[in-house]
Parts: C-alpha cells; sequence; structure tokens
C-alpha cells in the first residue's frame, strides 16, 4: 500500500487510513468501534453488579414492602443506568488515556 497525502496511521493500532476517517485523537474507526464495544461490556458488567449490590442492600436492610414495589424497581432501574454510563466514560477515557486498543485492528485497518 502507497503512503498517499491524505493518510495517516491510527494512534492506536498504527494501520494507515485516510486522514478524514480519523478522529480527534488521530484513532481509526476500528479502534473508536473496539473502544465503544468495550466500554458497553463494561458499563454492563458495573451496572450489573451496583444493580445487585443495591438489590441486597434493600432486601438484607431496608426489607422492601410490596406497597413501595415500584419504587424499588426504580431504584434499582436508575442504579443500573448511572453506574453504567459512569463506567462507560471510565471506560473510554482510560484507553484513550492508555493511547490503545490491545488488538484492535488489522495492519490495514480494516475489520
Ligand atoms: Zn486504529
Amino acid at each position: 500500500m502507497r503512503f498517499g497525502a491524505d493518510e495517516t496511521h491510527c494512534r492506536s493500532c498504527r494501520a494507515l487510513c485516510p486522514a478524514s476517517d480519523l478522529d480527534r485523537h488521530l484513532w481509526c474507526p476500528s479502534c473508536r468501534k473496539q473502544v465503544k464495544r468495550r466500554g458497553a461490556r463494561w458499563g454492563r458488567l458495573v451496572g450489573f453488579v451496583a444493580s445487585l449490590g443495591v438489590a441486597a442492600y434493600l432486601i438484607l436492610r431496608v426489607h422492601p414492602s410490596p406497597r413501595y414495589l415500584m419504587f424499588y424497581l426504580l431504584m434499582l432501574l436508575l442504579t443500573y443506568i448511572l453506574t453504567s454510563r459512569i463506567a462507560v466514560s471510565v471506560t473510554h477515557g482510560y484507553y484513550r488515556a492508555r493511547g490503545s486498543v490491545t488488538g484492535c485492528a488489522t495492519p490495514e485497518g480494516t475489520e
């Protein structure tokens, strides 16, 4: 592959890509996709664990009454949403600060 004037290397995987495909951190679409996938995975895991912790606290300490069941379920849902979003953001920041995603793309930058 020839190195064209409008092609540059991805900062994460060093794949040669058109410069217009890179984002402001100079990451290729494949690396961005992988970071999003990993962030979503960590978000689901952290959200599930946090919701499980809140559910355990509610069941063991609060002894929820059936009268407020919707309130407790809403609390669990909000715990899942908020903690998973925080985990996604932290994961994205971690990989961006690290500068690479391991095993993110082939040398040509294709999937
Ligand atoms: Zn890349």
